[in-house]
C-alpha cells in the first residue's frame, strides 16, 4: 500500500532540490503535484483540500529555517502535515479504571473483524491483560466458529451462546458475557459484533443495541483499507448509526492506493487505534501517525 502514492510525493519533492529560494510559483507547482498524487491515491476531496491548503501556507508563510534549505524545509511540512491527517499523537487504547474494560468491534462484513478480534486477543495477552473474547456476530454462518479458532490460536476463551439454543441473541450474549469476565477475572471483554456487506438499519440496530448493553469504553470501527473511497461514506454511517470512539485500518498490506487510510481520521474525527498488515495474528501493531508518515514519504 502507498507504493504509488509514496513514488509520487518523492519525485514531486525531490523537484525542489538543489533551487534556492521558493517562489510562491514554485509552491504552488509543487502543491499541485500532490493534491494529483492525493487524489489518485484515493484520498478524500476534503482531506486533500485541507491539506494543500496548510502545506501552501505554511510553504509560504515565514518558516525560514538556518538548518534546513527551502526544499527540505517543504518536505518537513509535508511530513507533519501527514502526521496531523493522521491523527498527530499516538492514541493508546482507553482501559476503564474499573475493569473489565470493554472494548466493542464494529465494521462491514469482511472488513477484517474476526481477525482483528484474535489479533487484538494475542496482543492485550501479550501486555499482560487476561481478555475474553465474545462471540456477538451470530449473523454469518461460522463466525462463531471462526471466533473460537483465533481465540485458540491466540490461547484466548471465547464467549459463545451455547450450541443448541437456536441462533441466540446478541445482545443477551454480550450482557451476558461481562459477567461471565466478571466471574472469571477477565480484564479486558472483546465483543465481535455482526456486519453485512452494506451498511444496513438492522446491523446498526443491533450494534447500538450491544452498545447500550455493554457501554464499551472503546468501539473500534474496523475498515478495510482496500475499499478506497467507500470507506469514507460507511464511516460516517457507523459514526452516525453506533459512534465509534477509534479506528482500526486492515489490509495495510494489500496494493490497494491507501486513501482511506488517509481519509479516515479527518473525515470522521475519531483517531486510528491499530493496524492490522497480513492474515497471521501476529501482522498487527499500534498505529503511528509519525512511522506511516515517514513510510509514505520514502
Ligand atoms: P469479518 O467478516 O469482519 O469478521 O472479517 P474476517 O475477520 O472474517 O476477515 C475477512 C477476510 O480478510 C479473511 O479472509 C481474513 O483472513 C482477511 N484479513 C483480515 N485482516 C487482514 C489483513 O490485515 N490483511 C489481509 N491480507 N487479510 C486480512
Amino acid at each position: 500500500m502507498f507504493d504509488t502514492l509514496s513514488d509520487r510525493l518523492t519525485s514531486v519533492l525531490q523537484n525542489l532540490r538543489g533551487k534556492g529560494k521558493l517562489s510562491d510559483a514554485d509552491i504552488d507547482a509543487t502543491a499541485r503535484e500532490i493534491r494529483i498524487a492525493l487524489l489518485e491515491a484515493d484520498v478524500a476531496l476534503p482531506v486533500v483540500r485541507a491539506f494543500i491548503g496548510h502545506v501552501k501556507e505554511r510553504a509560504k508563510g515565514a518558516e525560514v529555517s538556518e538548518a534546513l534549505n527551502p526544499a527540505q524545509q517543504v518536505v518537513k511540512i509535508v511530513n507533519e502535515e501527514l502526521v496531523a491527517i493522521l491523527g498527530g499523537e499516538t492514541r493508546r487504547l482507553n482501559l476503564a479504571k474499573n475493569p473489565p474494560t470493554v472494548i466493542m468491534l464494529a465494521g462491514l462484513q469482511g472488513s477484517g473483524k474476526t481477525t482483528l478480534a484474535g489479533k487484538l486477543a494475542l496482543w492485550l495477552k501479550k501486555q499482560g491483560h487476561a481478555p475474553l473474547l465474545v462471540a456477538c456476530d451470530l449473523q454469518r454462518p461460522n463466525a462463531v466458529t471462526q471466533l473460537q479458532v483465533v481465540g485458540e490460536r491466540a490461547g484466548v476463551p471465547t464467549f459463545a451462546p451455547e450450541p443448541g439454543n437456536g441462533v441466540g441473541d446478541p445482545v443477551d450474549v454480550a450482557r451476558r458475557s461481562v459477567d461471565e469476565a466478571k466471574r472469571a477475572q477477565h480484564d479486558v471483554v472483546v465483543v465481535d459484533t455482526a456486519g453485512r456487506l452494506g451498511v444496513d438499519e438492522e446491523m446498526m440496530r443491533q450494534a447500538a443495541d450491544i452498545r447500550d448493553v455493554v457501554q464499551p469504553d472503546e468501539t473500534l470501527f474496523v475498515v478495510d483499507a482496500m475499499i478506497g473511497q467507500d470507506a469514507v461514506t460507511t464511516a460516517e454511517a457507523f459514526r452516525d448509526g453506533v459512534g465509534f470512539s477509534g479506528v482500526v485500518l486492515t489490509k495495510l498490506d494489500g496494493d490497494a492506493r491507501g486513501g482511506a487510510a488517509l481519509s479516515v481520521r479527518h473525515v470522521t474525527g475519531q483517531p486510528i487505534l491499530f493496524a492490522s498488515n497480513g492474515e497471521k495474528l501476529e501482522d498487527f501493531d499500534v498505529f503511528h501517525p509519525d512511522r506511516m508518515a515517514s513510510r509514505i514519504l520514502g
